[in-house]
């Protein structure tokens, strides 16, 4: 068995070759997120990956499939201890009686969670979701205002940001409706991070396709832009 990686557009698909007596090429993507190809010997290697270029939107659907199912199945009770990542940085839950109103407070690297039945995993869940998005509310809206200035002076109008939780994108530009929409998960990562995707997206109403003129524009106003990328990389996959 060999392992090998493609580039798809702008996805990398890793996939295993076994070469076995099977008729033709068989192709899977397995649970464990595992692509796997079983090609008799007598099949070349370019056929192959051929073939796996040709079904590339299907196992990517697919993937992203499997890891949305992870996300949902993960075992998080929200109980005191846990850890949460917010803004780049490792943050503790506590959870206290709530005597009064249900809220969220941040102090220091704690994230102090009053709910009225710490018991009900939903229901803290529910918070804290309620709290994430509030907060990318607001660190979007001050990341605009630091970036916005940057990309004023080239004709390109303020955009509106929608907040939404994505699978596989940080964020994506629709040009002609003058909005951006941005991931909420991107409230994990450092506002580094968060500055490097809303220009991105800016960047998008000027060069519509990640062509040189694209990466050329945010060398110019970011020119640390591939270092912050790297870091939204990192642990998650998740493609710009
Ligand atoms: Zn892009």
């Amino acid at each position: 068995m060999k392992e090998y990686t493609i580039n798809c557009g702008d996805q990398k698909i890793t996939f295993s070759l076994i070469r076995k007596k099977v008729k033709n090429v068989n192709l899977r993507v397995k649970a464990d997120s595992t692509v796997v190809v079983s090609a008799n010997r007598s099949v070349p290697y370019i056929f192959v990956e051929e073939l796996v270029r040709d079904k590339a939107p299907w196992i990517i659907k697919n993937l992203a499939r499997i890891d949305e199912k992870k996300l949902l199945n993960m075992e998080r009770k929200y109980i005191t201890g846990e850890i949460i990542n917010y803004l780049g940085n490792n943050f503790m839950l506590q959870v206290f009686q709530a005597n009064h109103a249900e809220k969220i407070e941040l102090n220091g690297r704690i994230i102090a969670l009053f709910v009225k039945n710490s018991e009900d995993i939903e229901r803290k869940q529910a918070l804290i979701r309620k709290w994430y998005k509030e907060q990318a509310k607001i660190e979007l809206g001050e990341s605009l205002e630091r970036i916005y200035p940057l990309v004023e002076s080239f004709g390109i109008e303020k955009p509106t940001i929608t907040i939404r939780t994505m699978k596989t994108r940080w964020g994506s530009c629709s040009w002609k409706r003058g909005k951006i929409t941005i991931n909420t998960e991107l409230l994990k990562k450092s506002r580094d991070c968060i500055d490097y995707v809303v220009l991105h997206e800016l960047a998008h109403f000027k060069f519509h396709k990640h062509d040189a003129d694209f990466y050329g524009f945010l060398s110019a106003l970011m020119p640390e832009w591939q270092v912050r990328r790297k870091l939204l990389k990192k642990e998650t996959g998740v493609d710009d």
